[in-house]
């Protein structure tokens, strides 16, 4: 493992041990136990982020391992994208009972560990799964009109693309969303070569400003 991967683990682990820390300040969650953390190559381009375990990602403590999950996997795999390709995670890290939308107050109690992970992670491409991650990033948009158009949006002082898409359980209630599923996922390994282009072409101009200077 690169030393830079490793440093990265060591933070996520940290910031694991301290969510499972505060879990009686934590809604949704009795026990650490309860606690779905985050999982894959904290190195990687591409961070997925869904919106709540359900009851298998509780059962194997595991983020999509469930019936979307499935989905979500297999999707990936029939594009290239190997499970050491991606970062994980969710709006929230615990199972909302009857697995309801999480309220505004659960995804706030949770923001501060997503947002660290995606400091730590420092990913080039940001996929959303489903509206509630949608939504961090571009609040006062439908995702029928906005699934599988990348976004550069600032977030916290930073520039990140987001590639917004449909949650996979709603890709398996409707052919016609799991038919746009795949075909946003298909798009991610072009978004990444042309974010690659788009940031040799920023360095390049920040050498010839440094240059001018
Ligand atoms: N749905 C999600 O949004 N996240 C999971 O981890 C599982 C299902």
């Amino acid at each position: 493992m690169q030393k830079k991967q490793q440093d990265k683990q060591v933070q996520i682990d940290n910031l694991n041990n301290q969510m499972e820390a505060a879990v009686g300040q934590l809604p949704l969650a009795q026990t650490s136990e309860d606690i779905i953390p985050a999982e894959g190559n904290p190195n990687a381009e591409v961070l997925l982020i869904g919106e709540a375990p359900g009851f298998h990602e509780t059962q194997q403590r595991r983020p999509f391992v469930g019936r979307s999950g499935q989905l979500l996997r297999k999707v990936m795999t029939e594009v290239g994208l190997k499970p050491e390709d991606v970062y994980i995670s969710n709006i929230v890290k615990a199972r909302p009972p009857e697995n309801r939308d999480p309220s505004a107050a659960e995804i706030a109690a949770y923001k501060q560990f997503l947002d660290a992970e995606i400091e730590i992670i420092n990913p080039i491409l940001v996929v959303t799964l489903g509206r509630f991650s949608m939504a961090k990033f571009l609040p006062d948009v439908r995702i029928s009109q906005v699934h599988g158009r990348l976004h550069k949006v600032t977030w916290q002082g930073r520039q990140l693309y987001v590639l917004p898409m449909y949650h996979p359980a709603a890709a398996l209630r409707a052919t016609k969303v799991k038919d746009s599923f795949i075909k946003d996922f298909e798009k991610i390994q072009k978004v990444l070569d042309w974010v690659h282009d788009q940031q040799q072409v920023d360095d390049l101009k920040s050498v010839v400003a440094d240059a001018l200077l």
